[in-house]
């Protein structure tokens, strides 16, 4: 999920939908890794060059063709690292396979993990120009030209990430961080994870896979079946999911790879709902406006000011609803 406020900011960035529990918090981010932060970020600049908006006025599943086109993308690149039941739905939803590497008679629960490939529609470009900046510390000047920025006032966490190097959009569109950094960092572990198990088949002895992933250097774990599930349209009420067929991915245990905290890991979250309210008018001129002129928008102020003001996201924390 995200929020218009919210989606500009850099990856990793807190999650707008407040999570009602959180098994870890977040932890300081890893920068020892300096290989693996250059790839994850070439394939966030790749995916997120594809236009994926969801499109909540549609009534297709997927609702853009940008989404198909994005996944049609990750399908042949999971074919081509040798993933195995590579498969794209008629709505664009994408399955795949990581084969269990585990000795004959071992067995473990299968693991699945799932993003999204729609980004949200906040009313800005749907084109996303993503970039790599040093976070120096202050704002981050997105735009200089119309001084977007994300001011370190409003959003205290960037400190956090001084010294990082950081992905961010121009200011004229979301970053599209959610979900195209869960793609990327689902992708980026099938890519290393079928490259060892490869280099274990090659040699017929333990598996070996460097840092690098190209299946060279350290051995290679042992691991259980692993299900990937990529979903269109899941900002505009979960659309795509529901189109998920549970015989491509059958786990014992799924994990969502979305927005969050470096380190965060949410155990649950709340249900949203949207209603949508018309409130008519009747027009009058004013001569004759006593007793019957109805203003629709002074309606409006008079419903919402019978809504609890405590009862809202910024209000609220934990398993209190609003
Ligand atoms: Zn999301």
């Amino acid at each position: 999920m995200s929020t218009p406020s919210s989606s500009t900011n850099p990856t990793p960035t807190g999650h707008p939908g407040a999570p009602t529990g959180r098994a870890e918090g977040p932890t300081a981010p890893r920068r020892d890794r300096p290989d693996l932060e250059d790839a994850l970020a070439e394939r966030f600049l790749r995916y997120s060059a594809v236009v994926s908006q969801s499109d909540a006025s549609a009534t297709t599943v997927p609702t853009t063709e940008g989404q198909r086109e994005l996944a049609t993308l990750l399908a042949e690149e999971l074919r081509a690292l040798g993933a195995a039941d590579v498969h794209v739905s008629e709505t664009a939803v994408v399955t795949a396979c990581i084969p269990s590497t585990l000795p004959e008679g071992a067995s473990a629960p299968v693991i699945g993990l799932c993003s999204h490939l729609d980004t949200v529609d906040a009313g800005l470009s749907p084109v996303v120009h993503a970039r790599i900046i040093e976070h120096t510390g202050g704002d981050i000047v997105l735009n200089a030209e119309t001084g977007a920025a994300i001011r370190e006032a409003e959003h205290p966490e960037i400190a956090r990430y001084v010294g990082d190097r950081l992905l961010v959009a121009d200011g004229t569109s979301v970053l599209g961080a959610d979900d195209e950094a869960g793609l990327s960092v689902i992708m980026e572990l099938a890519a290393r994870l079928l490259a060892a198990d490869a280099g274990g088949r090659a040699t017929g002895a333990a598996a070996t896979a460097g840092s690098d992933g190209t299946g060279q250097g350290a051995a290679a774990e042992p691991h259980g079946e692993i299900r990937i599930a990529f979903v269109p349209d899941e900002e505009i009420g979960l659309r795509g999911v529901r189109t998920l067929d549970m015989d491509r991915f059958p786990v014992d245990v799924a994990y969502t790879i979305d927005s969050g905290e470096t380190g965060e890991l949410v155990e649950e979250t709340f249900n949203a709902a949207t209603a949508e309210l018309t409130i008519e008018g009747v027009t009058a001129h004013p001569m004759e406006a006593k007793g019957v002129l109805v203003n629709p928008i002074l309606l409006a102020r008079r419903f919402i000011a019978r809504l609890d003001p405590e009862q809202t996201p910024e209000c609220t924390e934990g398993r209190e609803g609003y």
